[in-house]
């Protein structure tokens, strides 16, 4: 198929962009047949490569046997069999997997289980769920009011309750160190500071990505950020919830982003890495305790028709069991420790780039009007749109934010699939030089 005069499609965007023929591994070729390195796995969800052939065959053996079966009235092996290996991956006590089919349901589910946990034990005063700014939780009215930007998020103040925000920590942090303890108790210290002023008896939980995803472009936490959290959460009873829909399923290096230092959420949201691009799924987990209070108050009031599709959750199964069978957790940490040494020497060459960060193959690099003044981009340079269109020329996907100063600035993300090798690293770079 060739591009139509009038499209009838209706995104956000109206820029028109190639259109796909087929993708494979971690390329993807147009209609005209050029190829492009696909830098972004779409949007931080094609983990594993595109078209792997045991995820298609595992798929294909699926449905052949039923490609639906409504959860009210059948179960199904596949969602049953991924429950266990989620469960099992899962920090410990995390044993109970509520099954949607994409990130913001997954936000969304945990907002309705947080809050009827609250209820069950007797607590129905808390309600209130603590965010960051700048972040990104989903789309859906719930999500929407965790999300902290409000060019997003305004229209529909009206229509949702939007939720208290402490303010995520920032790409440069006014001369703080990130290695040094302060920095981390510093940011931490808001979230005390805002449960303090909202009423610790109203405040049901606080949510966050361990590693910030495109809100924040690839944000790593100053040391001791998400210890403390997590001390200052259990010291006010309030449950933590890690959205991990872009960092979960391997892209950092650890198959969810908390291990890295170790924190355990007592609610945790997994999507896109999940069934990576396979199939639409995702995953709230949730602690056995909290499940049983909620299932012994009447039951959870909640639920989608999709939820555990036996297709998706086939696709979750195979998926898991490449990233174990290919070690792509290990590669991701090795192959991504690279690119951010050769995106850092691209810093050498450019004083627009002000920073380069982020955990294995979830990076990004950042442009400034220069690294002495580190303000962001005026709007009238048009550096950033021309990298996207020289990325684009030069056969690679790159994604991108340009958000004027409301997020973190104006940043790339550099998140190919986690099959990578040196020689992608290389392509890359050239990508982009
Ligand atoms: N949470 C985070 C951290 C995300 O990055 C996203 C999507 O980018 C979502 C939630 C919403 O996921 P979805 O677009 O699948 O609804």
């Amino acid at each position: 198929m060739s591009r139509p005069q009038t499209s009838h499609l209706f995104y956000q965007s109206r820029q028109r962009r190639p259109v796909l023929d087929q993708a494979r591994g971690v390329y993807m070729w147009d209609v005209d047949g050029k190829r492009y390195l696909d830098g972004s796995s779409g949007a931080m969800v094609c983990n594993i490569g595109h078209s792997n052939p045991r995820v298609l065959e595992a798929m294909r053996k699926q449905m052949d046997k039923s490609t639906f079966g409504y959860r009210l009235h059948f179960e199904t092996e596949p969602a049953e069999l991924l429950a266990a290996r989620t469960a099992a991956l899962a920090p410990e006590g995390l044993e109970k997997v509520f099954f949607v089919s994409g990130g913001s349901e997954a936000v969304e589910s945990a907002i309705k289980l947080a809050r009827q946990n609250a209820i069950a034990i007797g607590q129905a005063q808390r309600y209130k769920i603590i965010s960051r700014e700048p972040s990104y939780h989903g789309c859906t009215l719930g999500a929407l009011a965790l999300t902290g930007y409000a060019p997003l998020t305004a229209p529909f103040d009206p229509m949702m309750r939007p939720m208290p925000k402490i303010p995520a920590p920032r790409a440069y942090l006014d001369g703080l160190d990130p290695d040094d303890e302060a920095t981390g108790r510093h940011y931490a210290d808001m979230l005390e500071a805002k449960i303090l002023s909202e009423g610790p008896e109203t405040i049901l939980a606080f949510i966050v990505e361990p590693i910030g995803g495109a809100s924040t472009g690839a944000l790593v936490p100053p040391k001791g950020y998400m210890q403390r959290i997590r001390e200052i959460c259990t010291r006010y009873g309030v449950l933590l919830i890690h959205d991990e829909v872009m960092t979960g399923g391997g892209r950092t290096g650890k198959f969810f982003a908390g291990e890295h230092w170790n924190v355990d959420p007592d609610i945790l949201v997994i999507s896109k890495g999940f069934a990576a691009g396979y199939a639409p799924l995702g995953a709230m987990i949730a602690h056995k305790d909290i499940v049983t209070n909620v299932l012994d108050n009447g039951g959870f009031l909640h639920g989608f028709t999709y939820a555990g599709n036996p297709l998706a959750c086939s696709a979750g199964l195979a998926v898991l069991d490449e990233i174990e069978r290919e070690n792509l957790c290990q590669n991701a940490a090795e192959t991504g420790a690279l690119l951010k040494s050769e995106l850092k020497k691209l810093m050498d060459r450019y004083s627009i780039i002000g920073d380069v960060r982020g955990e294995g193959l979830l990076l990004a690099f950042e442009l400034v009007e220069d690294r002495a003044s580190l303000r962001p981009l005026a709007k009238e340079l048009n550096a950033f749109n021309e990298l996207v269109d020289i990325a684009y020329e030069n056969g690679l996907i790159i994604y991108s934010r340009r958000t004027r100063g409301g997020y973190s600035g104006d940043h790339f993300l550099i998140a190919p699939p986690m099959i990578s090798t040196p020689d992608h690293v290389a392509e890359i770079i050239e990508g982009l030089d």
